[in-house]
């Protein structure tokens, strides 16, 4: 069983501290999606897990058995990196071979493991050619069959795609996908590709600043942000934020006095709240909508982006002064200047206190 227990993990390099302390048990053959702002550890936390950096406080198990004081090659674990890590020298056949080889099988044992894997990868027509003869996607598919044909428990993946075009990102994306459906091992990914994080995560993980700010599957998070980094973190363009002031309470929702004059309601849970609190007001840019004529927000149009499928308009706020976005149907015309009433529905809305926390919707 692969589980991967992580208990007040700690890592500190001289004085600084990366990690603060993460707690996290993720399942046999789950995928977990790491994310995070740059800079917050999550590469720091990935090799931690696979014993390229040891832990300096704290204790890591996997499948029950404690890790700490493990080399990477008796962890169970094979790791993929965004710079492939191919030996230039070898062949893609004695790439793959690699770390079998290492680890004392023969040629003839690992022979057929390495055809079998590069077939199912479409690599198999191309075991004789150098790492420099292969396209970007195809030496991403050999440091994966790399790592396939080990057979580990654990898989981490440290942003693999993203030295990939935009349509390779997608085909390995679905490749990925895949093999986790077809091995059913527990694999770890970190990314900054909220497509990735919301199309294969099981369950994300949201870090910041060296700490788990959030866990949940891909719709809690999105739906439901326990605080206003979150929320702005996932979603892309990101949720509008406007700041103000609770104006009433009532059963139909929070009343919120908007800086620049503004009225909405929003439908959450009121619990802890009370007039006159400072608040932030939250919209995702899919909910506000021409045609509605609640909680109306004016915008000034900025930008048309076009997107082909949707177009994300981005505006001014003419009373609070602050940027917006919206995504758009992808016919609709809009005037650069142009004043553009928006209005989203109470139950749309998000709001926050003024630490940041999300009130309950
Ligand atoms: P990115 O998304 O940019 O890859 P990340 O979330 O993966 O960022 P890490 O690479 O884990 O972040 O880095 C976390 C912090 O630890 C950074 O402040 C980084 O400078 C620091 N750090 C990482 N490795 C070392 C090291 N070997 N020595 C000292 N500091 C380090």
């Amino acid at each position: 069983m692969a589980t991967v227990s992580l208990k007040n993990i700690k890592k500190r390099f001289g004085d600084v501290t990366t990690l603060h302390g993460i707690d996290l048990e993720i399942n046999d053959g789950e995928f977990v999606v790491f994310v995070g702002p740059s800079g917050c550890g999550k590469t720091t936390l990935l090799r931690t897990i696979s014993g390229l950096e040891d832990i300096s406080e704290g204790e890591l198990q996997i499948g029950g058995v404690r890790m700490n004081e493990l080399p990477p090659v008796k962890r169970g674990i094979a790791m993929v990196f965004q710079s492939y890590a191919l030996y230039p020298h070898m062949s893609v056949f004695e790439n793959m071979a690699f770390g079998l080889r290492l680890a004392g099988m023969s040629k003839k044992d690992y022979t057929p493991i390495v055809q079998q894997v590069a077939k199912v990868l479409q690599l198999d027509h191309l075991l004789e050619r150098k790492p420099k003869e292969l396209s970007g996607g195809q030496r991403q598919r050999v440091a994966i069959g790399r790592a396939i044909v080990q057979k580990p428990e654990v898989f981490l993946f440290d942003e693999p795609l993203s030295n990939l075009d935009a349509s390779l990102r997608v085909q390995m994306r679905i490749e990925i996908a895949r093999l986790h459906r077809e091995l059913g091992a527990t694999m770890i990914y970190v990314t900054h590709d909220q497509v990735e994080a919301m199309t294969l995560a099981d369950r994300i993980v949201v870090f910041r600043a060296g700490q788990l700010e959030q866990v949940g599957t891909p719709t809690e998070l999105y739906h439901e942000p326990i605080n206003l980094f979150v929320a702005g973190f996932l979603g892309s363009p990101g949720m509008n934020f406007l700041s103000g002031t609770i104006s009433s309470i009532g059963a139909d929702g929070v009343q919120v006095a908007l800086t620049g004059n503004q009225n909405v309601t929003v439908l959450v849970d009121a619990a802890g709240a009370k007039v006159g609190d400072a608040v932030t007001v939250g919209v995702r840019p899919e909910h506000l909508h021409v045609d509605l004529t609640s909680n109306v927000l004016t915008g000034n149009a900025v930008v048309l982006e076009r997107l082909g499928d949707s177009s994300v308009l981005y505006l001014d706020n003419a009373a609070a002064k602050v940027p917006m976005s919206v995504r758009m149907p992808a016919l609709r015309h809009v005037d650069i200047g142009q004043r553009v009433p928006l209005g989203f529905k109470p139950a749309h809305g998000y709001l926050f206190n003024a630490d940041g926390k999300a009130f309950r919707r």
